[in-house]
């Protein structure tokens, strides 16, 4: 009998995977193909953010105009509202594309789709859904919970 070659690296190819595989639960969460469509994800959403920044300063210079054209008090204070408003978004926008390039550089090495707070895996739906995510869910909410509390106290006081 004849084993061919490519066969044969084949099943080399599959029981290193196996193994790799029962290595524990450090080892690969998500697949070659979920990482790619993950990537897709955080890209495409990097493009809408960026763009979106760049819509949101050309308009903040259309009201800065106003503002340094018109005297009336009125249309000033519009004016600087709405500046203040876009600069609101930009920094939201600033803050999700850096998470983006975080969540992209993670996906990059091998810490991406970790809990940062327990170290198990992030399930790939979750992911899916926020791509950016850097905990589980059971984990954010407790982190969430905490700063809310914290608010909490803060405005009794
Ligand atoms: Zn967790």
């Amino acid at each position: 009998m004849r084993i061919e070659p490519g066969k044969c690296l084949l099943m080399l190819a599959v029981f290193i995977r196996h193994s790799l595989q029962g290595m524990g639960t450090a080892m690969e969460n998500l697949s070659q193909q979920e990482k790619i469509q993950l990537k897709k994800i955080l890209l495409a959403r990097d493009q809408t953010l960026r763009e979106e920044i760049r819509r949101e300063i050309n308009l903040q210079n259309e009201y800065a105009e106003v503002a340094s054209d018109v005297p009336d008090s009125g249309d000033l204070a519009f004016a600087n509202l709405s500046i203040d408003i876009g600069n609101a978004a930009v920094v939201r926008d600033a803050h999700e594309l850096r998470a983006i390039s975080y969540a992209l550089k993670r996906l990059e090495g091998e810490s991406y789709g970790e809990c940062i707070s327990c170290g198990y895996d992030i399930p790939f739906k979750r992911l899916m859904a926020i791509p950016t995510a850097e905990r589980c869910a059971p984990c954010q909410k407790n982190v969430e919970s905490a700063h809310h509390q914290d608010g909490a106290r803060g405005m009794s006081t």
